[in-house]
């Protein structure tokens, strides 16, 4: 796909839309849809176990008991009897362009390449979507706005440009990338509110920060300072703009906190967390990416995703083969790997009430949408309910970022929803059990997707 031009792609993507659009036609309300019948889980923590929802333009209208709505006559009919209804997912750490499915690197950071991995995004029912801190943004704005105009679809698209140490930034595949485009450098607490500032001014809501000694070890010649990024946080708060903190350690996160974060991507991995810090995530309201997926690859019970018929389902054969011939298996974990892991496992736990879903994917082979349920089943295998992952999955996640209008469903809410064949909360490997995937109110048609991406590439 990433060998046609945007023009083109555009076309394709209005195709796969087509049926939609011609409906909407009819009437300047667009047509009403009712789906009824299924169990609605709201993202929030609630659920309705006989209900239905009424959407147009992409917007549900209404939604509560079916004993207590009426349906129009008018409406096009979903009966949903026996099926579960969720929010879509809201991925809050990705790194979207860089994949190409067999091959990684800057080189396929296009338009198109974008495009699709947003599609690969609502294909697994994730609507919304944030790439931290590695998109080529000349052309992750073009995309961004492309789609706010309704011209392309896929999974709802925020880019969050990334600001470190001179040398700093992202994880050496990226920096050590001949091709990449390096991080916006901050060098003092001045320089880094302008900076904010003029990240701010060119449309930007969300921004990302590194705060890790790696950074020193490969070329930085500091890690962030205190000063620096304090500056850079009283700022956001100025500019109405979001930061999220890559930080590792129990004290980077403190000091963090204590400066203003509110959103970091990993939990601290080098100590248990204590209650003091407990009490400053509750204090604050603050949200935590696990990624788990990053951290749990040698353990016993992961599984490869050329090996799970989840992801196998809409890659070529070619892709499998060199996934299969690529493959490493972890070796086997010594005890100071298993106490570690026991530790992140209770780390978890202790913050529970402050996670969110991000999956990393697209930096470190794990593969878009097809990760994000990967993720929220790590979030129950480590011990959390099936519930406090679906809601870590959608209505914080998107609250974590301001994105009101994803993440739970409600009235005056986007209609961005998954039709689940059977209930998560029985098992929260149902959440692959994907019957359907609307966003905006309208059908995503995954068998024409998976039907472009499993054709072997010319
Ligand atoms: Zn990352």
């Amino acid at each position: 796909m990433r060998l046609i031009s945007l023009p083109n792609f555009f076309c394709s993507v209005a195709l796969l839309l087509a049926s939609g659009l011609a409906t909407s036609q009819n009437s300047a309300l667009g047509p009403l849809q009712a789906f009824t019948d299924a169990r609605i889980i709201l993202g929030n923590g609630d659920i309705i176990e006989q209900g239905s929802l009424l959407i147009r333009n992409g917007v549900i209208l209404e939604l509560g008991p079916t004993s207590d709505m009426e349906i129009p006559t008018s409406a096009t009919q979903h009966q949903l009897t026996g099926k579960t209804v969720i929010p879509a997912l809201v991925n809050t750490h990705a790194h979207l362009g860089w994949e190409a499915y067999g091959d990684w690197g800057s080189q396929y950071f296009t338009g198109e390449n974008l495009i699709d991995h947003l599609y690969r995004h609502a294909y697994y029912g994730v609507g919304t979507i944030i790439s931290t801190g590695s998109d080529k943004e000349e052309i992750a704005r073009r995309v961004k706005l492309e789609q706010l105009k309704g011209n392309i679809g896929g999974a709802r698209y925020h880019l969050s440009p990334g600001m470190g140490s001179p040398g700093g930034g992202p994880n050496p595949r990226f920096t050590d990338d001949p091709g990449y485009w390096g991080v916006h450098p901050i060098t003092d607490p001045e320089q880094a509110k302008r900076k904010v500032a003029e990240l701010a001014a060119a449309g930007n809501s969300i921004a990302k920060i590194w705060v890790d000694a790696r950074d020193i070890r490969r070329g930085a010649q500091v890690k962030l300072t205190p000063e620096i990024y304090g500056a850079v946080l009283e700022e956001a708060v100025n500019q109405d703009m979001r930061i999220i903190a890559h930080a590792v350690t129990l004290q980077d996160h403190k000091l963090l906190i204590s400066l203003g974060n509110r959103r970091f991507i990993h939990m601290p991995y080098d100590m248990p967390v204590d209650d003091e810090y407990l009490q400053m995530l509750r204090e604050n309201n603050v949200f935590i990416v696990p990624t788990l997926g990053m951290i749990t690859k040698g353990e016993p019970y992961y599984v490869p995703a050329f090996q799970d018929p989840f992801f196998f389902d809409q890659a070529p054969a070619s892709v499998l083969d060199r996934l299969n011939s690529n493959y490493r298996p972890p070796a086997i974990r010594s005890p100071a790997a298993q106490q570690r892991s026991a530790m992140l496992a209770s780390n978890l736990l202790r913050i529970r009430d402050h996670v969110i879903l991000g999956t990393d994917a697209g930096a470190v082979g794990d593969f878009f949408g097809f990760a994000d349920h990967v993720e929220l089943s790590l979030f129950v295998r480590m011990g959390m309910t099936p519930m406090e992952a679906l809601i870590a999955g959608t209505s914080r996640a998107a609250k974590a970022f301001g994105l009101d209008n994803v993440g739970e469903l409600a009235a005056g809410k986007a209609a961005d929803f998954i039709i689940l064949n059977a209930n998560p909360l029985e098992n929260i490997n149902n959440t692959r059990e994907i019957a359907e995937v609307y966003l905006r109110g309208q059908r995503i048609d995954r068998e024409q997707l998976r039907s472009t991406w499993t054709q072997e590439r010319q």
